[in-house]
Formats: C-alpha cells, structure tokens, sequence
C-alpha cells in the first residue's frame, strides 16, 4: 500500500501534486502551482493544514511523505528556492524554527536521535525543489536507514493528525 493510498483528504491532493511534479520534472517556479506556497497560505494551524507553527517569515508543517512518525518540514512563507537567496531575517526565523523543531520533537516523541537537513536541487532527492525546506524527523534506535527510508513506503505507526497534535500541545507558545 502507497501512502497515497493511507491519507485522504487534501493530503492526497498534495501527494498527488508532488507525483506528477516529480514525473513531469516540471519546476514550480510560480507561487500558484507551488504546494508549500498553498500551504503558507491556508492560515493559522490547524488539523486541516497540519501547519505545526507558523512564524513572520517561516512555518512548519507535517510531511505529508513521512519518513518517520513526527516528521516535519521547515520552510519559509515565501516562494523560494535557495537557501542563499533567503533574507536575513528568512535566515535567521529559519533556523530558529529549525532548533524549536527539533526541541519539540524530542519533548514531544522522546526519540533515541534526529535527522535535520535538506535535499537541495531534484539531483539531491528533493521532491519540490523550488521552494527551499528542511526536514527535521525523530528517529528510533533500530529503525531503517535513513536513506533506504527515503524510496521505500512507510507503515505509519500513528497517523499525521495525531503527530499534530503532539507537536502543537509541545510547541512553546
Ligand atoms: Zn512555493
């Protein structure tokens, strides 16, 4: 079973979204046809959007391609996609929320360790790569590779509401 096939709802369409972007290698280089950028714009978090938190400048929202339970991704509101064409300020709430992120994650799954980082450029593994995002993911002593894990379908042990909701009660503020 795909993950396709696990979540419904606007979370298929997101998924659906990125496949054909993925297939068709066609870039998003506009804000219209960019996902993240839809997502920067559905608002105040909520179980809807899976938005975690969002900031002036950035936000964080569940993957919707989880590699693991509590897997988030960190971007700016701006449609963007290098890391050096971020302004300060994007720089700096970026890595902020980067460190809550991983803050919360541990307060709120007690994992073993993280993985932060970014795929940078569709070469690298990055499925949208025109609008920058870092990924921070819980991991589990004796849970898979992280790069196996990355091409392999996951069996998610809770669903992506639930991981919300741990992640918005832990998120200071
Ligand atoms: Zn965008």
């Amino acid at each position: 079973m795909s993950l396709e096939h696990l979540w419904a709802g606007w979370r298929r369409e997101y998924i659906v979204q990125a496949t054909e972007r993925e297939r068709t290698g066609e870039p998003a280089h506009d804000e219209d046809g960019c996902v993240f950028c839809r997502l920067a714009r559905s608002g105040e978090p909520s179980e809807d959007n899976l938005v975690v938190w969002r900031g002036e400048l950035t936000f964080v929202v569940m993957n919707a391609y989880p590699y693991a339970t509590g897997h988030v991704l960190v971007m700016p509101l701006r449609h963007e996609a290098s890391l050096g064409g971020l302004t300060e300020g994007e720089s700096a709430e970026l890595w902020s929320a980067t460190r809550q992120a991983v803050a919360t994650i541990e307060a709120a799954f007690d994992p073993d360790g993280l993985n932060m980082g970014a795929n940078l450029g569709r070469a690298a593994g990055a499925g949208l790569p025109a609008h920058v995002h870092l990924h921070v993911l819980p991991r589990w002593s004796g849970d898979t590779n992280f790069m196996t894990s990355v091409a392999e379908t996951r069996v998610m042990p809770e669903s992506l509401q639930l991981s919300w909701k741990r992640l918005t009660d832990a998120w200071p503020g």
